[in-house]
């Protein structure tokens, strides 16, 4: 079967080498072999995360810590910030966790801004917060060192971030934004595939988390902590893909962290050019787009370029390249296409040169 390259928000290309790197011979993981393997790559994380905490790999994608997160640190009320399909579903996740949750819903597009948290957050009701920093339905990252700050009027609140699409792609640094939780899954802007997350918590979500009875096993903060102290993980973890983290994480650093952050602005910033040269708009509010996809309005909004959708991605997908048609109830009225992982600018200038091809033929 032919190959079709990924350039949709997830999963993401995955390249030959991080394949091989994946195909190691297996091992024990309560062997020293892991032991050395999560050694190694615990300070890279740690470097990545911006944290002095230990860096956790769970074995799930990333709404097994999501999940993970309400039952450890949710005993009084949790209020979701929701702002797309991702941030949205987080509430409904909550609520079937059995947990007492507020909606603190804005229009798709938009970003969720500090006050609008604080003004919530003064009620006095919410043990936990959960918000996605950069929410890939829509293509918008929200300001999340202002909402961070939040945290110095509300110490007691545990602020649960999801950075699964913006981590690796831009800076984040756990200690210095003092939140409690930082999630993501490997297939995003990682460009491993699927089925691995990385964490980590504060001091006070540990703290928590131990206080609380009904919290499971299987994404037991508390038994993440206390295994990742002797470089394991709770239960057997997928191996391969962690030796795929290694690799990638030393392409990282070969490259280092702040090209590989100027890379995702360059690249993207083309895919937002080829967008405003062809005519089209971009669905999130101006000044709160995401570096890591674009999210292209398809006339939904005034005074943009309205295509067939399907047709243009299946006349992209003939070139041997899928992009997105639009997630949930923004499918045909959007499109998007992702710049994560390994795309360079040559890479993306090719991609231009398909999506102009297709375009004739939308
Ligand atoms: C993809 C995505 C998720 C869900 O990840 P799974 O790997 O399907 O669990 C959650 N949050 C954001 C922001 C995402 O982009």
């Amino acid at each position: 079967m032919a190959h079709v390259k990924l350039h949709i928000p997830g999963p993401v290309e995955v390249s030959p080498a991080t394949f091989q790197a994946m195909s190691h011979a297996m091992i024990g993981h309560r062997g020293q072999g892991f032991k050395d393997l999560y050694a190694k790559i615990q300070p890279q994380l740690q470097t990545l995360l911006g944290t002095k905490q230990l860096v956790y790999l769970s074995t799930s994608s990333a709404w097994g810590v999501m999940e993970g997160a309400l039952r450890n640190l949710t005993t009084k009320k949790v209020l979701n910030c929701m702002k797309g399909a991702f941030s949205d579903k987080w509430f409904d996740v909550a609520k079937k966790c059995g947990k007492e949750a507020e909606a603190l819903q804005v229009p798709w597009g938009s970003p969720i801004l500090a006050e609008q948290i604080d003004a919530r957050l003064a009620t006095g009701q919410f043990d936990t917060l959960t918000l996605i920093h950069n929410e890939t339905s829509t293509g918008t990252m929200s300001p999340l060192a202002e909402i961070a700050a939040l945290k110095q009027k509300y110490p007691d609140v545990l602020f649960i971030v999801d950075a699964v699409s913006s981590m690796t792609a831009v800076p984040l640094s756990f200690d210095a934004l003092g939140i409690d939780v930082l999630l993501a899954g490997t297939q995003k802007a990682f460009a491993l595939p699927p089925g691995l997350a990385v964490f980590t918590c504060s001091p006070a979500a540990l703290a928590k988390a131990a206080t609380v009875k009904d919290r499971g096993y299987y994404f037991d903060f508390v038994e993440f902590e206390k295994n990742a102290k002797e470089s394991m993980t709770p239960s057997t973890p997928a191996i391969p893909h962690i030796y795929g983290l290694s690799a990638k994480l030393d392409e990282f650093f070969a490259e280092g962290l702040e090209a590989r952050y100027a890379r995702h602005t360059q690249t993207n910033q083309m895919l937002k050019d080829w967008a405003s040269r062809n005519g089209f708009t971009l669905f999130p509010e101006a000044g709160y787009e995401s570096k890591t996809l674009v999210c292209v309005n398809n006339g939904a909004k005034a005074g943009g370029r309205v295509i067939d959708v399907a047709k243009f991605q299946k006349a992209v997908k003939d070139q041997g390249v899928l992009i997105d048609g639009g997630y949930g109830k923004i499918k045909g009225t959007t499109f998007r296409i992702s710049n994560m992982g390994d795309e360079t600018p040559a890479t993306i200038q090719s991609l231009i040169g398909m999506l102009d091809i297709a375009l004739t033929k939308a």
